[in-house]
């Protein structure tokens, strides 16, 4: 197909969402991915010989995620991992004590009543850290939680107002099969070109034209799905330029970094299923998070943020491997953590050509982007989507699939 009535760019969540929508109206659809595989950064690898999510593992908001009833539908077993969790939290190598714990829960509660009270009390926008308790003993690790690793960069570099907008909520379902599986699934019988790199694109016409080693390809419509750090970065050539405004909205959403190393041979570690296993650090050190044993698997996944991410990945898997075996060690044991197999999975999505980082946040005082980000243009002949354009559910899959249908609803308004 040379001419479909809407050419999608990405076969991520907000492509696959937007292609479905656009064929179950009764349109023609093209999706070009530059990839091999669809998924995007939603991609669950079996080297271990058992699923491992690389990018998204979890369905957050599910009360109201759209791929929950989805995955029902496909037949996918999903478990509610906060209702199944364990979580264990170490000071030093010890266990934390019911008093530490208990300081542990304030802190966390302390956080959320800052982000709160300052989202509320309007005015101008400002970091997270700015707003938030610090100096207490908790401080610093919910702070490496809730930015290097939930929101993927430190404090300081978050808009608050964003921040608070985008907060997940509600419960947080694991897909058993895997959440690249499911959006695998999703794209079953989509008309999806892989290996297509879209090099450049004219949208000033009547005709938009893509053009890359594939050919050219002329659709009325096209939704552009990269993210927000391809567009910051110009990856396409867009012709007509895209609009300033747009272009600083995508630097002003950069994509933060998470790392993730996944080992097997932990049966020694004698952790239960669902096992969540963080330790109290110090202001400025690396969190590392660990989720053992989901569905009860013999599968440690240990994860980093922020900047320490950054620069672990900078120095390569071998770094990051012995890091993550380092940190089992201080916390198992040396002996337990010597169990642990050789060859386990090492992330870099930073290194990754087709994404260069994990997911967006805004930086402090530009909260406004993501609306600019996927506002249309050319009437609706040209949509930008992916989790970078949503105001509520930015940063997951549920965000990024919400935006694709709006997309396609206001490509096919703009067909008619
Ligand atoms: C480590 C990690 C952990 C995460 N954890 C969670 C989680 O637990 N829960 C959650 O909901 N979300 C999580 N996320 C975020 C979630 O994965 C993303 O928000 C979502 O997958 C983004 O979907 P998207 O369609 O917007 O973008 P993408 O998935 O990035 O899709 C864009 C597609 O465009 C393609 N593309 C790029 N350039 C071109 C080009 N020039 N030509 C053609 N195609 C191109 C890319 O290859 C890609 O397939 C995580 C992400 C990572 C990386």
């Amino acid at each position: 197909m040379t001419e479909p009535d809407v050419l999608v760019i990405g076969a991520g969540a907000a492509g696959i969402a937007a292609a479905r929508a656009v064929q179950a109206a009764g349109r023609s659809v093209l999706v070009l991915e530059a990839r091999d595989r669809v998924g995007g950064r939603a991609v669950t690898d079996h080297r271990l010989g058992l699923p491992f999510d690389l990018g998204a593992a979890w369905l957050h908001n599910a009360e109201d995620n759209p791929l929950v009833p989805l995955a029902h539908e496909l037949g996918l077993a999903l478990a509610d991992s906060d209702a199944l969790r364990h979580e264990r939290t170490l000071v030093g190598d010890r266990p934390a004590s019911p008093a530490e714990l208990a300081a542990y829960d304030s802190a966390w509660n302390a956080f959320q009543a800052a982000v709160l009270a300052r989202a509320a009390a309007g005015g101008p926008d400002c970091s997270v850290a700015a707003a938030v308790p610090q100096g207490g003993p908790w401080d610093a690790t919910v702070a490496a939680w809730q930015g290097d690793i939930i929101a993927s960069a430190p404090l300081d570099r978050l808009s608050l107002a964003d921040f608070a907008a985008t907060a997940l909520d509600g419960r947080n379902m694991m897909v058993e099969a895997g959440i690249g599986t499911l959006f695998a699934r999703l794209g079953e019988g989509l008309p999806i070109r892989l290996s297509a790199v879209v090099e450049s694109l004219d949208w000033g016409g009547a005709w938009a034209v893509a053009r890359g080693a594939f050919g050219s390809i002329r659709a009325r419509a096209v939704i552009a799905t990269l993210p927000s750090s391809l567009i910051a970065a110009e990856a396409i050539r867009f012709d007509p330029p895209l609009p300033a405004a747009v272009l600083q909205a995508a630097q002003d959403l950069p994509l933060g970094q998470v790392a993730k190393v996944g080992f097997r041979g932990v049966e020694a570690l004698g952790l239960p299923a669902f096992c969540s296993i963080d330790r109290q650090v110090a202001p400025g050190k690396a969190l590392v998070a660990m989720s053992a044993r989901p569905f009860g698997r013999d599968l440690l996944a240990c994860h980093v943020g922020g900047d320490a991410a950054a620069a672990l990945e900078a120095e390569g898997d071998a770094a990051l491997e012995a890091f993550m075996r380092a940190e089992v060690a201080r916390r198992f044991g040396q002996q337990a953590a010597r169990t642990l197999a050789a060859k386990p999975i090492v992330t870099n999505w930073q290194r990754d050509p087709w994404s260069r980082g994990v997911y967006s946040y805004a930086r402090p005082g530009r909260s406004a982007a993501r609306g600019v980000l996927a506002q249309p243009l050319a009437g609706g002949r040209l949509c930008l989507a992916g989790e970078a354009c949503h105001a509520r559910l930015a940063g997951t899959v549920g965000g990024a699939w919400q935006s694709g249908l709006v997309a396609a609803e206001t490509a096919l308004a703009a067909l008619r």
